[in-house]
């Protein structure tokens, strides 16, 4: 009996159509079980409160691509490299819940077709605002440009901070973690990558830090 009850909390969580207020109530009893009184004045609407940022913080999951990208794909003759760096986000791990952070950088080389520059953050965006591990965040954003845009090549670097590595365990708090997804040209072709890596280079061209 314990068995089947539990197997169905699990599901009913995991399912779309999870009631809000739920996620309410186990910030509740995650309360008390830190030893926290939830009745006191200042955690009174704290389980509201983490609710709502919990859910502004995965927003991700109900986006998709094709309606991010509506009407923002146009033809263009321009067959220079494209950059969009220094794109800030933020994140959660999916191992402790907890954020990580930085900046992305992404590059492609486009093959008669763009997508409007406002729209790559929000491709990071998107992401990032799932449960995530910093390697396959990098490589769905690549992904998805080239899916959606079939360019030359594409090139997405991140550097994060983890605050699981900062706040708790090795405690290394200057530790970055840089990774990296190449496609096409970027994979292929050297120049086209050392260009891109030249140009997101902090302090590289335009850049006023
Ligand atoms: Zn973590």
């Amino acid at each position: 009996m314990a068995m089947k009850r539990r197997g169905g909390v699990r599901q009913r969580q995991r399912g779309q159509g999870a009631a809000e207020g739920d996620l309410k109530d186990l910030v509740t009893r995650m309360l008390i079980q830190l030893g926290e009184n939830p009745k006191r004045n200042g955690l009174l609407k704290t389980p509201e409160r983490v609710e709502k940022a919990l859910r502004f913080m995965t927003q991700g999951y109900k986006q998709n691509l094709d309606h991010l990208l509506n009407e923002a794909l146009f033809p263009l003759e321009y067959d220079e490299m494209v950059i969009v760096k220094d794109i800030d986000f933020f994140s959660l791990c999916e191992h402790h819940l907890l954020p990580f952070f930085g900046r992305c950088h992404v590059g492609y080389l486009p093959r008669k077709k763009v997508v409007g520059l406002s729209k790559i953050p929000r491709i990071v965006d998107m992401f990032s605002r799932r449960l995530q591990v910093q390697e396959r965040l990098t490589v769905q954003i690549a992904e998805a440009i080239q899916e959606k845009l079939h360019p030359e090549g594409v090139g997405v670097v991140v550097e994060a901070r983890h605050l699981c590595m900062m706040m708790r365990g090795v405690e290394k708090q200057n530790t970055l973690a840089v990774t990296s997804s190449m496609l096409g040209a970027f994979r292929t072709q050297q120049q086209t990558r050392v260009e891109f890596l030249k140009l997101i280079r902090r302090g590289g061209a335009g850049d006023p830090d």
